[in-house]
């Protein structure tokens, strides 16, 4: 694990560096609280810090008081290293923000001891936020094409739309659509089937969007598109070349090369226009465009 030692004592800090490194820490080590505070603002910055107090520059404490301020996703876990020892001064630097204080001279097996508290304290936070991301991560993704599932994707339109609404940036498109005739696929050929249609055009439709647009499973065999600073030609453009994009795509499947059309109704927003008028001006027009032969782009152009 890497620790960050700020002292200004070279002395103490060549000892604390080769303490550390012998009990297999990786070290850095700066010699101001301002060089500490510029290195803990660093991505990637080591998450375990053994801090002096009384530092040139900023001091130790108010590097602490500054790095609590960034309220931070994954905190470094900091031990106060000082000489000082008036009464309140530990009361003074855990309310600071430090999570644990050593008083100099200090006793090494105390201090490794110490250091292994706040290494487990670490890992300990590491794991929980990566369980965190992965949480917040499957309950925004379908787990079949791996794209935003219907709650994520209209919560990014909902924004999208707000920000039409402030009348920021450019139009805005949507795009929903639905697999033609997929029952007869699945049908024809079994679910298993049917599920790697759905899994390899989903990845060839995202390959092919800009990097803007974006791509969500709204339910079954329909998607939603959302095609921010889009209108006009440009969305004509945009969502008849992801139709041709479909068709003309042959998946290999485990039954072989298997053919996907899709119908698109599109809708674009004006600034007032509410998220559930434009899913319904858009669903409309796919309906239209299913009634009027599938495989096609329908426009809804009423006003929305
Ligand atoms: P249409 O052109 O009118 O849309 O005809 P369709 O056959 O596609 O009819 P519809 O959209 O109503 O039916 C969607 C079908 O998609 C029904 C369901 O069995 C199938 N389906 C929904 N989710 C999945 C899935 O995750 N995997 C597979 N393999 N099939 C699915
Ligand atoms: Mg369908």
């Amino acid at each position: 694990m890497r620790v960050l030692i700020a002292e200004d004592d070279l002395t103490a800090r060549t000892i604390l560096s080769g303490l550390l490194r012998k009990w297999g820490f990786e070290v850095e080590a700066v010699n101001d609280g301002l060089a500490a505070w510029q290195t803990l603002q660093q991505p990637g910055a080591p998450l375990l810090v053994l801090m002096d107090w009384i530092m040139p520059g900023l001091e130790g404490l108010e590097v602490i008081e500054k790095v609590r301020a960034l309220d931070s996703e994954c905190p470094p876990y900091i031990i106060l290293l000082t000489s000082r020892d008036q009464k309140g001064d530990i009361y003074r630097g855990l309310e600071a923000g430090a999570n644990d204080y050593i008083k100099k001279p200090f006793d090494n097996e105390e201090l490794f001891a110490r250091l292994r508290v706040g290494q487990r304290s670490v890992e300990l936070q590491t794991r929980l936020l990566e369980t965190q991301q992965t949480l917040s991560h499957l309950a925004a993704h379908d787990p079949l094409t791996g794209v935003l599932n219907r709650r994520a994707v209209l919560d990014q339109l909902s924004r999208e739309l707000a920000r039409v609404g402030r009348r920021e940036g450019g139009g805005l498109s949507i795009g929903y659509f639905d697999i033609d005739n997929f029952k007869t696929i699945n049908d024809h050929h079994g679910h298993q089937v049917g599920d790697e249609v759905l899994k390899c055009m989903v990845s060839v439709l995202v390959a092919n969007l800009r990097t803007y647009d974006i791509l969500g499973r709204l339910g079954g065999d329909e998607f939603l598109v959302i095609a921010p600073e889009t209108s006009g030609e440009n969305t004509s453009l945009l969502f008849e070349r992801m139709a041709k994009c479909v068709a003309d795509l042959k998946v290999k499947t485990s039954a072989g090369e298997v053919s996907v059309t899709i119908s698109i109704g599109v809708a674009e927003a004006t600034k007032t226009t509410s998220l559930d008028h434009l899913i319904e001006a858009a669903d409309a027009a796919m309906y239209n465009a299913k009634h009027s032969g599938r495989n096609q782009v329908n426009f809804n152009n009423g006003h929305l």
